[in-house]
């Protein structure tokens, strides 16, 4: 793989120019906060991916209008990226689901997006967490280690 320290500000705002205008046809905005940053090792492009994935699966999930978060926070040796979104939320059945390969619920999905964000995460030592929040929408949170 192709570890470096990256800045993971700038790898958001990346990914955020990528898929706002797209966003933007469905009056979605994606907003990002972030208090604090830092560089992590991890593979630039492949969390890019990931994150590419995670935010096209909110707008996927939204109806037209609404906004998707995507919170940075840090411990000393983590990273946390949250993408939230307020689409209908996730069956608390099919939560366990989402990872294994082809599972879709979509006319013309492939089931891969998450498989293979589960496998980017696992191979960084890191985690994906998947949960439905208590109003609506869900939470996709990626937890990735500073080093
Ligand atoms: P695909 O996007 O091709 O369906 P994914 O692996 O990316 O494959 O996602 C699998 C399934 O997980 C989706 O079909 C959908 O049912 C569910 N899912 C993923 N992201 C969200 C989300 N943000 N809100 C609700 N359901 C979601
Ligand atoms: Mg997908």
């Amino acid at each position: 793989d192709e570890k470096t320290m990256v800045d993971v500000k700038s790898m958001i705002e990346d990914v955020v120019v990528l898929l706002q205008t797209q966003a933007s046809l469905y009056g979605i905005t994606i907003s990002v906060n972030s208090f604090s940053n830092k560089e992590i090792y991890c593979d630039r492009s492949q969390i890019k991916q990931v994150l590419i994935n995670l935010i096209k699966n909110a707008i996927e999930a939204m109806e037209d209008n609404g906004y998707i978060w995507v919170d940075v926070s840090y411990t000393y040796a983590t990273c946390a990226i949250k993408v939230i979104d307020e689409g209908p939320g996730i069956p608390h059945q099919m939560i366990e689901k989402l990872k294994e390969p082809f599972f879709t619920t979509k006319k013309n999905g492939t089931g891969l997006g998450l498989m293979i964000c589960n496998q980017i995460i696992e191979n960084h030592q890191g985690v994906l967490n998947i949960s439905g929040n208590k109003d609506k929408g869900s939470t996709f949170e990626i937890i990735l280690p500073i080093m």
